[in-house]
């Protein structure tokens, strides 16, 4: 039961050939099984999800239907859930119960989705490893010795290693297609403002965005059709009709205009990866997609740009964990300077307070024209060169990462060697465009994403891409050893 899609739940529970509950009860205690093995939880709501099951069945039983009614998924834990811990994966929050569930919980709930619990993170969301937790590292269970990704490294693992169907994420540098390269996934990150932020931990407000990440396109259609939506609440949410994602999976890519950015090829690619991503246009090209050659002159200045964007909004969106209103507090404070200094000092992880630090330079008097104004404009030339792409092509094709999954601990004392893993995902998050990854092949044993990139709000076109990709390979079906 375990092995089963989205799509194939849903086509389960209406044919009743299980209840939610009994297919809840089967992955709990698959749960409790094997993550110890992965670390791909802190939290597990094992009574909530078995009174949402229970719940759902009725609803069913009374006529009801829908893709999502009754399907077990899992929130990543910067999501608020009321009632419930949402640590963001930091000693910060270890103590902090939501006091109400973020619009994407509050709407999947609605939906009829079991939730089974609360998933590992880089602590904040900062992080490609998800190392950085106050959890410990989550592990990948193509590897167990390999990362998974991140900062959405517990959602992917989980996912991976069939332990439930999908799972939310977010994605403010790559933390959604990212973790699924690295553990044979797909996930998708919406153009900014589909996905309402409200209730969503907030790492770098301009560019977090969340979304699905499950094994097939079908899946994070279905997932993603219970997250989007307007929502007044957030005031970057934009009013645009949500199309039926479901319903455009079946378009022919008879004459697609697929861009492959000349830049993307360049030294720093793994090789093989190179060669698979060859691999996965020849399978596009055979149904029936055109090639061109893109540029995209402005990518080199991506990292660096998103490196002081990224962490100049965290030093301001962090600011309110201060000790006094919520979260942890140091024991004893001797004053208001020390109660801030030591709350802060004890409750963020190294990689959260270089951050802090870069951030809060950055934008300091003096600094704030030569680096962050400085960013802003390398921003707007990042997103004018997709712009121009765009009146060209349909959509654009490359690697998702350029490695696969490295060793535990491997980049641990060079963090900037993990920021320049983020090359190719980073550059969607500053335009605010919409990406997907999807499994495309192994590299020792590892599993390596092809990441598509469309225009503003055409989710729907990735998801159509992908669907006609993956009903003609099987990438996606692999299964890790062991799970
Ligand atoms: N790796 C990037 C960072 O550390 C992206 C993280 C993310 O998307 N949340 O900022």
């Amino acid at each position: 039961m375990h092995q089963l899609t989205l799509a194939e739940i849903a086509r389960g529970l209406a044919d009743k050939k299980f209840s939610s509950e009994e297919l809840t009860k089967v992955l709990l205690a698959r749960i409790t099984q094997l993550d110890p093995q992965l670390n791909s939880f802190i939290s597990l709501t094992e009574e909530l999800a078995l009174e949402q099951a229970k719940a759902a069945d009725v609803r069913r039983a009374n006529g009801e239907s829908g893709a999502l009614l009754g399907a077990p998924i899992a929130h990543k834990d910067l999501f608020c859930t009321q009632g419930i811990r949402t640590s963001c994966g930091s000693k910060m929050l270890d103590n902090f119960k939501a006091p109400y569930d973020a619009t994407v919980v509050s709407k999947l709930a609605a939906a009829g989705t079991v939730t089974l619990g609360k998933t590992n993170m880089d602590e904040f969301a900062m992080g490609s490893a998800n190392e950085s937790s106050w959890y410990g590292a989550v592990k990948n269970p193509w590897n167990l010795e390999h990362v998974p990704g991140g900062s959405s490294g517990g959602s992917a693992a989980a996912v991976a290693a069939r332990l439930l169907p999908a799972a939310t994420a977010t994605d403010t540098g790559g933390s959604i297609r990212q973790p699924a390269a690295f553990t044979n996934l797909t996930g998708l990150k919406p153009t900014y403002g589909r996905v309402s932020r409200w209730g969503m931990i907030a790492y770098a407000s301009s560019l977090d965005q969340g979304g699905p990440l499950a094994r097939t396109a079908e899946d994070c259609a279905i997932l993603l059709q219970g997250m989007a939506g307007f929502d007044p609440n957030d005031s970057t949410s934009i009013d645009e009709p949500v199309p039926d994602y479901a319903a455009g999976l079946n378009g022919s890519l008879q004459g697609l205009r697929i861009g492959v950015p000349k830049e993307y090829f360049g030294a720093g690619l793994d090789p093989r990866i190179a060669d698979l991503i060859q691999n996965s246009i020849k399978e596009l090209q055979k149904l029936g997609a055109v090639i061109k050659e893109i540029s995209l002159p402005n990518m080199q200045h991506a990292i660096p740009a998103y490196y002081v964007i990224a962490p100049a909004e965290a030093s301001s969106n962090l600011s309110r964990f201060d000790g006094v209103r919520f979260g942890h507090r140091c024991e004893d404070p001797k004053n208001l300077e020390d109660l801030y200094k030591r709350s802060r000092g004890e409750g963020f992880g190294a990689e959260v307070q270089r951050r802090i630090m870069v951030g809060a330079y950055a934008l300091s008097a003096g600094y704030y024209d030569a680096y962050y104004l400085k960013a802003q404009k390398i921003r707007r030339l990042v997103k004018n060169d997709f712009m121009t792409a765009f009146n060209e092509v349909d959509i654009i094709l490359g690697p998702t990462t350029p490695n696969p999954a490295w060793k535990l601990g491997a980049k641990n004392s060079d963090p900037v060697a993990a920021y320049l893993e983020d090359v190719y995902t980073i550059t969607a998050n500053l335009a605010g465009l919409p990406g997907l990854s999807m499994p495309a092949g192994f590299v020792d044993g590892l599993p390596v994403g092809v990441q598509l990139l469309a225009p503003y709000f055409q989710e729907g076109r990735l998801l159509n891409v992908a669907h006609q990709y993956q009903l003609n390979t099987d990438w996606h079906t692999r299964t890790p050893t062991g799970f």
